[in-house]
């Protein structure tokens, strides 16, 4: 993502009321933030977050928050959600890398990696989303149950993202290479920005559902 500085960035978002700015104090405890006990999504590098207060919109039964790390990106999603509140939103400013210290033990039902950046040298490998290094952070914050989807129009990122599920312990629910193409798949999906984007470039869009393999003998 081309990233220019938003002058005031940084001030606003300070001072902003939909972002969470001490998340490691909730760890365990974001019921409280939103007043209600409610399943927990997050999505990790939400961009300006297209995607999570669409979603938001559609499943008011759902507490979403919307993890970004650079505050010129975020500061867009601040600016929708001025024009439009949603109650079940909130943003946290971090890198994912942290995530592990901002959520209790299974606290996570499901966590959205839309797009994420693709780190193509083979010496960042761990640092893109769906990385085995990053699985086993997201393992830890995810109930037993919990799901992760992914979606990418970068195919050598979603092969990669699929060979890390066997060495990880993860396991496909669902995967598709052209995910529009795929009625069944297709139904009740929310674009996300880059998604629009690409989609209308003509790029196939690839997608993986997938959860935790159970341990043998259980
Ligand atoms: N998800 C959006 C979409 O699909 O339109 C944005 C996709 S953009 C290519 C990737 C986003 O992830 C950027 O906004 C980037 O700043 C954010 N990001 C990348 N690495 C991150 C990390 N380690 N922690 C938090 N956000 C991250």
């Amino acid at each position: 993502m081309r990233l220019k500085n938003v002058p005031g960035s940084r001030e606003a978002i300070a001072q902003s009321r939909f972002v969470i700015h001490d998340p490691q104090e909730h760890a365990g405890s974001w019921a409280e933030v939103f007043g209600r006990t409610a399943p927990l999504h997050i999505e990790i590098g939400m961009g300006k977050g297209r995607f999570l207060m669409e979603m938001a919109a559609l499943h008011p039964e759902i507490n979403y928050i919307g993890i970004e790390k650079y505050s010129s990106v975020l500061i867009r999603a601040i600016q929708k959600m001025e024009e439009r509140e949603l109650p079940n939103v909130r943003f946290i400013r971090m890198d994912a890398e942290e995530i592990t210290e901002v959520f209790g033990p299974g606290e996570t039902d499901r966590i959205y990696l839309n797009f994420s950046d693709p780190w193509p040298k083979d010496r960042h490998a761990k640092r893109r989303l769906p990385s085995r290094q990053f699985l086993t952070r997201y393992e830890k914050i995810l109930k037993p149950e919990g799901t992760i989807e992914f979606k990418t129009d970068n195919r050598p990122l979603f092969d990669f993202a699929l060979e890390e599920l066997e060495p990880a312990g993860w396991e496909a629910e669902e995967i598709t290479f052209d995910l529009h193409a795929d009625e069944r798949l297709m139904q009740g999906n929310v674009m996300t920005e880059y998604e629009a984007r690409f989609s209308a470039a003509g790029n196939p869009i690839c997608k993986y559902i997938i959860k935790k393999k159970k341990d043998e003998g259980t």
